[in-house]
C-alpha cells in the first residue's frame, strides 16, 4: 500500500509541475498587464478605482508559481479565465494607503493614494478581482473587471531610456528571484555611485541568512534613473527636492518614516528591468526607510545602519515579515485584532498558533517564553511584537525585524523568506 500511496504522490507532484508549467504557455506571454488604480477612502470605508491599464515589455516573475499559496497581504487579487472561469494567477499584497487607514487623521479625512497590481500578460479575456481583508479575517471584493487583452486603450508603454546594469545575474528571471534597484535623488552625473552603492547592498545582503545560502537563486538589478533634484524631500527641514519617484522623510508625520505615494512612476522605472521585488534606494545620509509586502522597499544609500535598515526593509516587502518591535514611536492605532491569527508568519498573537512556528519550539522552552538570557538563542514565544507590547507574540528575544543590532534574523523569519524565495525561483 505504501509504495501505492507513494506512486500517486509522485504523478500529483509530477502533474502538479506539468499543470504549472502548461498553465503560463496556455493562458499568458512572456510581458506583463499592469493595472493601475486609485484606493481611497478613510479608516471606515475604502473604495478602488480604474486609472489606467498597460502593457508592458518584460514579465520578471515566476513563469511556475501563479496562484498564490502563502496568503500573504491585506489585499488579495485573483485572475480568472473568464471563458472557463478557472482561476490563472493570484498574489497578496500590501499598501501605504491601509497603513494610513490606521492613523488618526484617516478618522477624520479622505486620501486617495496610487496602487499597481501586475501580472504576466494574457491571452484571453480575463476577469479580475481585487479583494480586501477585514480585521476578522474574511475578504470582501473591491473591485471586479473584465479586461480584454486585445483591447485597444491598453497603453503600450515604451520603457525610459534609462541604463540597466546587472549587479549579479545568476540566470533566467523566471527561474530566479529578481531584486531590482531604482536610483532615487542620484544625479545623472552620480550615476556611478549608484551602481556602487547598489553593488554594495546587494554584496551586504548576501553575506545574510537565508540570502547567503541561496544566493545562486538570486539576481539583482539596478535602473540608472536620473533625478533633477538631489537626495530626497526633509519636510521637518522645509527641504523639498524633485527626484524621480518624489520620496520624503515624515512620512505620517514619523521623521524616520521614508516612503512615497508615487508608485506609478515607481513601476514606470522598475518596468526597464525585470523584478519580482523592487528597492528604491534613496542616495542619503539620514536614518530611515520603509518596506509594504509585494509593493516596494526603500532605504537610504549612505547611513552608517543603512544596509541593517534595507535588510530590514526587504524583510517586509519581499518576505511578508510583521515587525517584532513594539516600543518605537508608530503613528499606527490597534494594528492587530487580538481575536484573529495576524498573516505575518513571524507573528502571533496565540490564536491558531498550530499553523505558524509551534513546530520549531523545543518541548523544554516554556510558552511564552520569558525574556531571560538563558533564552537568548531560543526560537520561543517573546511577549510583544507588532506595534503591540501585550497580546502580539515574536519568535526571538532579538531579530533583524525588530532592531538593527540583531545578528540577524531569527529562524522563524529565516524560514519564511527561504520559503518566499523557493515560490518565486521554482
Ligand atoms: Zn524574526
Amino acid at each position: 500500500m505504501k509504495v501505492n500511496v507513494l506512486y500517486c504522490l509522485c504523478l500529483l507532484v509530477i502533474s502538479g509541475c506539468l499543470n504549472a508549467q502548461s498553465s503560463f504557455e496556455n493562458y499568458f506571454t512572456n510581458s506583463t498587464m499592469r493595472v493601475d488604480l486609485i484606493l481611497a477612502g478613510n479608516t471606515h470605508s475604502q473604495a478602488a478605482y480604474l486609472k489606467e491599464i498597460k502593457k508592458e515589455p518584460i514579465w520578471g516573475g515566476s513563469n511556475v508559481n501563479m496562484i498564490d499559496t502563502l496568503g500573504y497581504g491585506e489585499y488579495f487579487y485573483e485572475i480568472r479565465d473568464a471563458a472557463s472561469d478557472q482561476l490563472i494567477y493570484s498574489r497578496g499584497f500590501c499598501t501605504l494607503f491601509e497603513e494610513w487607514r490606521t492613523t488618526e487623521e484617516a478618522k477624520y479625512i479622505n486620501k486617495a493614494f496610487e496602487q499597481t497590481i501586475t501580472f504576466p500578460y494574457p491571452q484571453q479575456k480575463i476577469n479580475l478581482k481585487l479583494s480586501e481583508r477585514h480585521k476578522d479575517g474574511s475578504y470582501s471584493s473591491l473591485m471586479e473587471l473584465t479586461i480584454d487583452p486585445e483591447d485597444s486603450n491598453i497603453r503600450n508603454v515604451k520603457t525610459p531610456e534609462y541604463e540597466v546594469v546587472e549587479i549579479i545575474n545568476n540566470g533566467s528571471s523566471a527561474s530566479h528571484v529578481d531584486f531590482t534597484f531604482v536610483a532615487e535623488g542620484y544625479l545623472s552625473s552620480e550615476m556611478d555611485k549608484f551602481k556602487s552603492d547598489v553593488e554594495e547592498m546587494a554584496a551586504y545582503i548576501l553575506t545574510q541568512e537565508p540570502y547567503k545560502s541561496n544566493r545562486d537563486k538570486i539576481n539583482f538589478w539596478a535602473v540608472c534613473s536620473p533625478s533633477s533634484g538631489t537626495g530626497t524631500s526633509n519636510p521637518r527641514k522645509d527641504n523639498w527636492q524633485n527626484t524621480a519617484v518624489g520620496s520624503s522623510f515624515n512620512t505620517f508625520y514619523i521623521d524616520r518614516y521614508l516612503e512615497t505615494g508615487s508608485v506609478f512612476a515607481i513601476r514606470d522605472i522598475a518596468a526597464c528591468a525585470p523584478y519580482d521585488h523592487i528597492c528604491v534606494l534613496v542616495n542619503s545620509k539620514k536614518y530611515g526607510g520603509g518596506g509594504i509586502y509585494n509593493h516596494f522597499s526603500i532605504g537610504t544609500s549612505d547611513h552608517p545602519m543603512a544596509k541593517e535598515v534595507m535588510l530590514h526593509e526587504i524583510g517586509h516587502g519581499f518576505g511578508g515579515l510583521g515587525d517584532e518591535y513594539y516600543t518605537s514611536d508608530v503613528a499606527y492605532q490597534d494594528f492587530f485584532d487580538l481575536n484573529v491569527e495576524p498573516w505575518q508568519p513571524n507573528l502571533t498573537t496565540m490564536v491558531n498558533f498550530d499553523k505558524k512556528w509551534k513546530h520549531l519550539i523545543d518541548k523544554d522552552t516554556p510558552v511564552p517564553t520569558p525574556v531571560e538570557s538563558k533564552y537568548q538563542e531560543t526560537t520561543g514565544v517573546f511577549e510583544g511584537g507588532g506595534y503591540m507590547a501585550k497580546g502580539v507574540y515574536r519568535p526571538a528575544i532579538n531579530c533583524r525585524m525588530k532592531t538593527n543590532e540583531a545578528k540577524g534574523f531569527c529562524e522563524v523569519c529565516q524560514a519564511s523568506i527561504v520559503t518566499m524565495i523557493e515560490f518565486l525561483s521554482d
